[in-house]
Formats: C-alpha cells, structure tokens, sequence
C-alpha cells in the first residue's frame, strides 16, 4: 500500500524500492523522476523545468537534442544490433579510425568497453603487460571510476572504502594552487623523487589532465609536459585519464591538447558518445599497439566495441566536428568565464572562479583570506550536507541544475549552450550564492 502522505509519482515509488541509488545511504535515495530533455533542459514529472548547467555528470556535452546521434543509434539497433567481439562492424572500425584522427599526436588504437572506469582498468593493465612493472602512482585528488582497480588508483575518499585496494597503487600531491600548501611545480619534483625512490617499478603515472570532479584544477601551463618528462626520466608511461575534460569540454578536443602532450595512453568515455550510449575507450601510441602483436591482450568484455555504442561515438564525433562545437566551446566558454568571475567579484563566498572553456568551478570558502572550506552545519552533523549543497539545491529551486562536489560547484554545460542560456543560469547562482555569504565567518 503507498502511502497516501507520499507526493512521489508511481515511478519514483517503484524506482525507490527496487533500485540501489549510487553512492549512498539508501534511506537518503530520492530519485525525481525526469520526463522529457531537449537542447540543455530537462524536465521532471511535475513538470518543472531546468537548465542542466553541468551536463548531467559533466558527459551530456551535445545537449539532450543530438538526432543524428539518435538516428545512429536507431539504424545501428535494427540493421545489427549485436555482434560479438570477434566480429567487426562499420561503426566500430569507422569509431576507431576516427579516435586516431582526433586524438593528439600519434595516438592509434584502442581497446572499447562501456565506462569510464573500464577505460581505466583497461589503460592499467595494459601498462602493466607492456612495461611488466605493476605500481601506478596517482594524485590523491582525483578520480578515476568505481571498479576495484579504478577505485584504487583513485585518490578521493570514495577510495576508502575499497582499501587496501590493489597493490601498487601509489598516491601523489596535487597541482591544487588554491588549497594547498605546496605548489603546483613544486609538487611534480616531489612526483619526480617519489619515482626515483620506488626504484625502476614503476608501470604508469595516471593523471587527469585538467582534474575534474575533485574541483576543477588547471596547472601551470608547463605542468603537464614536464610530468611526461618525469615519468619517461623513470620508465614509466603517462597515462592521461580525458573521461571528463574530454571532446570538447576545455575548447580543444582533449585536456592534453590544452597542453601540446601526448600520453602514451589515453582514457576515454562520457562525452565520446555525448552520454547517448554508455562506451569507454583506452587508445595508445603505435609503440604500445605493436607489443601485443605477439603478447596476449588478456582482457575483454561481452561488449567490447558495442555496434550501438559505437555508432552513437562515431555519429557524436561527427556532430563536434561539423557543428564546430569544439571552437564554439572556446568561445562561449571565455564568455562563461567572464560571468564566473563577476560571480566571485559580487559573492565573498566564491574564493576562486577557475576552468577553461566549458569546464569550469567555483570553490567555495567561509573565510576568503584563509580559504576555510564549508564542512557540515553543525545542526546536520552526519547528514553529510554542506552550505555549498544548500547552494545548489537552491540553484535547483530557481531552476538550474549545478552538480557540487566538496567545495565546489562544477559547472560543465552541454557544449551547444547559448549566451542567454549561460545567462539564466548565472540568474539562479547569483540569487543562490547569497546564502553561502550569509554563512561565512564574520
Ligand atoms: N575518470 C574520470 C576522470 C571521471 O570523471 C570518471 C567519472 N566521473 C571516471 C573516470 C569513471 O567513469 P564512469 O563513471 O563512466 O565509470
């Protein structure tokens, strides 16, 4: 029987009973349920509409209105619908010939599957095959997928709970200007003694390039190539994890290109289909390709190279390039990053406005001068909800929909938002970012 005080649809009833929600305490689950999404909104069964100002996950970057990538998915779906691994399609070569076109430098082949963290997984064995060393050294904020190997290589809490994890899996500082106390080149020295100390053992240094859910982190613009350097100085592959600064997000195709360097593996998944179909990619360089010519690749999925899938990146791909959308990213992003920091300007709360292109942040702070973050409201102690969840709630209310993660609010649009659109939204954090300045420290 349902309870008659319950304002939820039949779906969300049903949905709360028999679906786990992810990360989290079940009795905290409340899924709206949506109903209808088109260009950058989405609407829920109430009817109430929002501009979905992260991109859902940050992976909706062609909006929720792609048709070609709809109708891909449609023929893909009635001419074969399946095939197994062994078996080719047009859409999976086409998709993997175009992944080399578009991927820096010489970038080659890849290995498909359905998630971010299976790209993971997949770039971690295969640095491990090809060097024979087993230790990945990664940053402590980042994120890397949910699986066991992906979660350990992962350095945010969602680690914990899956420790002790794989073994080798090493963790390093951050280039966290904002929040830390050791600088951004500082930390790739302390990176470059780390791997001197393990000895020749180590297979990879798997980084985010731009650093995505744990709050939006650009490094100096020399970060990136001297990291390469360091890993190579070792032995060991630069593995660049793009499942989120990827196709378009940052104004260039990948976060790698923002800094001319190509990794010798590189990750990929969300916005390769514009998240009309779940795939994952791991590409590597012609080096890497041509050791498992006569070594065994052993790894493999049921879905490995999905023709639906598939046919839904290649149509997403050709949807970038032909509506310009990379370009366009770069554009509508400067002027996205404009209206942040008049934000941060107007809001003492905002401690820092940062990004590039269409992935960008604002952290939060209770204490502008000493960048205290806002922990819980010690009337929720254990609720696990901050001011800067109250912040985005609010957003919600006024209609526009910002993901939050710790301290900041991650603003990562579909890549064909328009100015006004950018205009809403920022009507919504402005009225909601007054209750993050009601809460500072006076
Ligand atoms: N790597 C990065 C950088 C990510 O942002 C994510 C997801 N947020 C993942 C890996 C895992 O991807 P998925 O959730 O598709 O498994």
């Amino acid at each position: 029987m349902s309870d008659p005080t319950d304002d939820r649809t039949e779906i969300e009833r049903i949905d709360k009973e028999h679906v786990f929600g992810t990360w989290s305490y079940q009795s905290e689950v409340d899924p709206t349920q949506i109903v209808d999404a088109d260009g950058v909104r989405f609407t829920d069964a109430a009817g109430n509409d929002f501009i979905d100002f992260s991109g859902q996950l940050m992976c909706s970057n062609l909006g929720h209105a792609a048709d070609r990538v709809s109708e891909a998915i449609a023929d893909q779906a009635d001419s074969v619908p399946y095939v197994a691994p062994n078996y080719t399609t047009e859409a999976r070569a086409r998709l993997g010939e175009k992944l080399a076109e578009v991927t820096p430098g010489d970038l080659t082949k890849t290995f498909f599957s359905t998630s971010g963290t299976e790209a993971v997984e997949a770039a971690i064995k295969i640095a491990k095959f090809y060097t024979g060393k087993d230790k990945i050294v990664s940053r402590y904020r980042s994120y890397h997928g949910a699986t066991y190997g992906s979660i350990s290589v992962t350095g945010d809490p969602r680690r914990l709970a899956a420790e002790p994890g794989i073994p080798g899996a090493i963790k390093a500082p951050d280039p966290y200007a904002y929040g830390s106390t050791m600088d951004p080149m500082e930390s790739l020295e302390y990176i470059d003694e780390m791997l001197m100390l393990e000895g020749d053992t180590v297979a990879a240094v798997l980084v985010e390039p731009i650093v995505g859910s744990n709050g939006i982190l650009v490094p100096p613009e020399e970060y990136l190539p001297r990291l390469k350097e360091i890993a190579h100085d070792h032995g060991a592959l630069l593995i660049c994890d793009e499942v989120m600064a990827g196709f378009g997000r940052t104004g260039e195709w990948f976060g790698s290109d923002v800094f001319g360097v190509t990794p010798d593996i590189m990750t990929m998944a969300k916005g390769l289909t514009g998240a009309y179909q779940p795939l994952g990619a791991t590409i590597v360089t012609p080096e890497i390709a041509a050791h498992f010519e006569d070594n065994m690749l052993t790894h493999g999925h049921t879905y490995a190279g999905h023709p639906v899938a598939c046919a839904a990146g290649l149509a997403a791909i050709e949807t970038y390039q032909e509506e310009n959308l990379i370009e366009r990213a770069s554009e509508t992003g400067e002027y996205l990053g404009e209206q942040l920091e008049e934000l941060a300007d107007a809001h003492p709360s905002v401690g820092e406005a940062r990004g590039v292109g269409l992935f960008r942040g604002l952290e939060l702070t209770k204490h502008s001068e000493e960048r205290v973050p806002f922990g819980e409201r010690e009337d929720k102690v254990g609720k696990g909800s901050t001011v800067v969840d109250e912040v985005a709630a609010a957003a919600y209310e006024n209609g526009t929909y910002v993901a939050n993660m710790i301290n900041t609010l991650i603003i990562a649009p579909p890549l064909t938002i328009t100015e006004s659109e950018i205009d809403e939204a920022i009507a919504s954090l402005d009225a909601a970012l007054e209750i993050s300045d009601d809460a500072m420290i006076a």
